[in-house]
């Protein structure tokens, strides 16, 4: 069984089809599934989808390409849906460099009342990183976010930064990229960490992984990820699905 610890089920790609897309998925042994929402629109779809099916669960934050437009209210529902019973995580949150529409300052000022929101509803967050690191490392550390850690979702920085954030209580999350040829560094990732902190994602419907490169990615591909962590390791792909599977329960508080 495999553990899917993002998707965006509730993105506009799947309108038309999600209930084929669900089937696939349970047809390929995937058990669980957290659904990110990471805006109004977006938080509102996980909840409903993880209220609809008992295998799906529901991560909220605000995403720092967006940042900017989060109000108080916006931070306040965040912080009532913490207690939702198919409420796992607190995220998408972090920072996001490459796109300019919302500046650094704010974007950190979001991702430190986030940090701080966890923190006061005692749940786990969920990082997005895009050509921050060093700002990353700097605010979980300020934050002391190791208080509720967490997932680097869809890492792909170094090894180094990697232990760096296991030091402060994450678990590496490794997505389609793995499964590129030419991804070096997610690779060296897979091969140097061991599996007890490590985790896979879909991050669907983007990064879909070899050999569906440049298609709409969905739930039931996350199967590749475990096959190419497996292969890069020389373990089993089933040692490779449990001790994820594992690690994502334990995180997430998840008991069935
Ligand atoms: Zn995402």
């Amino acid at each position: 069984m495999l553990f899917d610890t993002h998707a965006h089920l509730n993105a506009v790609q799947y309108e038309e089809d999600l209930e084929q897309v669900i089937e696939r998925a349970r047809a390929e042994g995937v058990s669980h599934i957290v659904v990110v929402g990471f805006d109004r629109l977006t938080i509102d779809r996980a909840i409903e989808l993880a209220e609809r099916y008992p295998f799906i669960y529901a991560a909220v934050g605000w995403h720092p390409v967006d940042a900017i437009d989060m109000t108080d209210d916006d931070l306040q529902m965040i912080e009532q849906l913490a207690s939702h019973p198919k409420v796992v995580a607190l995220g998408e949150m972090g920072l996001d460099y490459h796109w300019d529409k919302s500046p650094k300052d704010v974007q950190q000022d979001v991702f430190r009342r986030q940090i701080a929101l966890a923190k006061k509803v005692k749940l786990p967050i969920i990082i997005h990183n895009r050509e921050a690191t060093a700002d990353i490392l700097k605010i979980l550390q300020e934050e002391n976010a190791a208080e509720v850690g967490g997932i680097m979702h869809c890492f792909s920085g170094s090894v180094e930064v990697a232990r760096q954030c296991i030091e402060m209580n994450f678990l590496i999350s490794l997505g389609g990229p793995v499964t590129f040829k030419n991804a070096k560094k997610p690779k060296e990732v897979a091969k140097e960490i061991p599996l007890s902190h490590l985790l896979i994602e879909t991050d669907c419907p983007y990064l879909t992984p070899h050999p569906f490169r440049g298609k709409r990615n969905e739930p039931s591909y996350v199967k590749y990820v475990a096959e190419a962590i497996a292969e890069i390791k020389n373990v089993s792909f089933d040692e490779v699905a449990k001790t994820t599977m594992e690690n994502a329960k334990r995180l997430f508080a998840i008991d069935r």
